[in-house]
């Protein structure tokens, strides 16, 4: 019989798993993963999975504060609360979890994974809530968010102020190509307690303008269409972030780079739209 692990955007989540471990964004249980299954794979899940007991209905958020009523009834592929990223492609079932929501979006079920017990990311409720806003601005067309803990944007958390813009253009500073790859620029959440709403609600805020969400002292959250956007996303920010700290470990005062106005010529050679605050 076909597994649900057959599914191909079940393969393409265990990749993206896969990868992120090689690139040693995932120390231990850090990062999280989750997809938004379309009506389609959400059917196919389902006859694969008829006659299996779905699991309790759950709060999304353990406190019992979170709604998502934009997704209501939708299915979710998620890591699992302190699972490992390199032991998803081992043993997804045991590591990750199809998730149904309820009719108001404030409940979900599990429908497959978990094997042996758990629940998804303590990040569950920004994943969702940053699904929701996605779902509405793109249409049904951005469904994977992605959450890391890339070593080197860390580091630079603790050198550059913790504001929207000069991220933005310290990042953008650092390679040709990052402001065609993330043009809206990058949001910063400053540094909060991780899990539940209130991380949730400011994360959600800032992917109302941006793909890509830093997350002080902590690491990255991306928004994309597919699993390899998201990653695309997340190795880019990265690597812009290394060069940055490489420069910045030379001791040697930095020369000035690319100026506003380069970046006004990559806008209209690459026909994407730079902001003008960040000009
Ligand atoms: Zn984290």
């Amino acid at each position: 019989m076909k597994k649900i692990e057959s599914l191909p955007f079940v393969a393409e989540f265990v990749r993206l798993c896969s990868i992120g471990d090689a690139q040693g964004f995932h120390e231990r249980n850090g990062g999280n993963l989750s997809y938004h299954m379309t009506a389609d794979e959400a059917k196919a899940a389902r006859k694969l999975l008829a006659g299996r007991k779905p699991g309790p209905w759950t709060d999304v958020d353990p406190k019992g504060d979170v709604a998502v009523p934009g997704l209501a009834g939708e299915w979710f592929l998620v890591t699992g609360s302190g699972k490992f990223f390199r032991n998803v492609a081992y043993d997804a079932e045991a590591s990750a979890a199809i998730c149904e929501l309820d009719g108001d979006g404030s409940h979900y079920r599990v429908r497959w994974g978990l094997r042996g017990g758990g629940r998804p990311t303590s990040e569950f409720s920004s994943h969702l809530m940053n699904l929701e806003v996605k779902d509405r601005l793109s249409g049904g067309k951005v469904r994977v968010i992605y959450h890391a803990h890339p070593a080197n944007l860390i580091a630079m958390t603790y050198v550059v102020p913790l504001k929207d813009r000069d991220f933005t253009r310290a990042l953008w500073n650092t390679m040709t190509e990052c402001p065609v790859i993330f043009p809206e620029g990058i949001g910063v959440v400053k540094w909060m307690v991780p899990g539940g709403r209130e991380i949730a609600v400011s994360t959600s805020k800032l992917m109302e303008k941006y793909a890509n969400v830093v997350w002080a002292h902590h690491g990255v959250f991306c928004a994309a269409d597919t699993f390899d956007n998201a990653m695309g996303q997340m190795e880019t920010i990265e690597k812009a972030a290394r060069i940055f700290m490489l420069v910045l470990s030379s001791g040697r005062k930095p020369l000035a780079g690319i100026t506003s106005a380069g970046y006004r010529a990559i806008g209209k050679a690459f026909r994407v739209e730079i902001p003008a605050r960040f000009l």
